[in-house]
């Protein structure tokens, strides 16, 4: 299976997956058809699906266009009336998508909008704006009690998996990571490489998953680190991962972004 990224807006990323074999493809969460429609063209592929991952318009802004050129098209997403979908998928269940020669596994993960879903497929994961490099999704939604589980759902992947998100967020996400987790070496050894690579205007994703559980602190709120950082940061005590998680989402939040 071939995956291209098509860059989107300023900071999106769509993902494009075809056959090797044929000229079918399915795209991850298109939020604009234009750059979509000139891939497919130059690369001549016929697009035969679309998986969402959740209803934020930079990630279904352009269904309505693909469709009209690809009428036979199939969008899959969650069960969501703000998303036009053909089919629903619920969590673990398989989609198979013969054409593509890809059986993704649905994977639940709400928090940053209530139905967010994720797609797995061979130590791939299409997971929209629920993890980022070196960040999360905001929870506009979701409690964070949910996104943690959703994070925790997701570290449980095999640790080699590669994390494809939606934009382009690591360098700014660095930013905020080096306050709550400022003595972290590989942080800072990743931000060297992260600004090398955007002055290039090289992509910095998709991460490794290992790598983001040493790095994210939006992954790491079962650490001793982060759990004293935050509760210093709010000078009072915080004992359980989940209350983790939320004062470091809003920390972020409230005095970052
Ligand atoms: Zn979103
Ligand atoms: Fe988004």
């Amino acid at each position: 299976m071939n995956i291209t990224r098509i860059p989107a807006f300023t900071d999106n990323y769509f993902w494009l997956l075809s056959s090797k074999n044929n000229h079918f493809a399915t795209i991850v969460d298109p939020g604009d058809s234009k750059p979509v429609l000139n891939t497919l063209q130059n690369e001549h592929l016929i697009l035969e699906s679309i998986l969402v991952t959740h209803h934020h318009n930079d990630h279904i802004g352009g269904i309505n266009d693909l469709k009209k050129v690809f009428p036979k098209c199939i969008v899959y997403g969650p069960d969501d009336k703000r998303i036009p979908t053909d089919i629903c998928v619920n969590d673990n269940e398989e989609l198979n998508l013969e054409n593509i020669g890809a059986k993704f596994r649905v994977i639940e993960v709400p928090g940053h909008t209530s139905s967010h879903i994720a797609y797995y497929f061979d130590k791939k994961l299409f997971c929209g704006d629920t993890l980022f490099s070196c960040g999360c999704g905001r929870l506009f939604e979701g409690t964070p009690e949910q996104m943690h589980d959703s994070l925790e759902k997701i570290q449980n992947l095999p640790d080699d998996t590669l994390v494809y998100c939606a934009h382009e967020y690591t360098l700014d996400n660095i930013g905020f990571a080096k306050i709550v987790d400022p003595l972290n070496d590989l942080l800072i050894e990743k931000e060297k490489k992260v600004i090398e690579l955007r002055d290039q205007n090289i992509p910095t994703v998709p991460s490794i998953l290992k790598e983001e559980k040493l790095i994210n602190p939006f992954l790491r709120y079962k650490d001793k680190v982060i759990m004293e950082s935050v509760a210093n940061h709010y000078k009072k005590e915080i004992s359980n991962s989940i209350e983790v998680f939320h004062h470091t989402r809003m920390w972020k939040d409230t005095e970052y972004d």
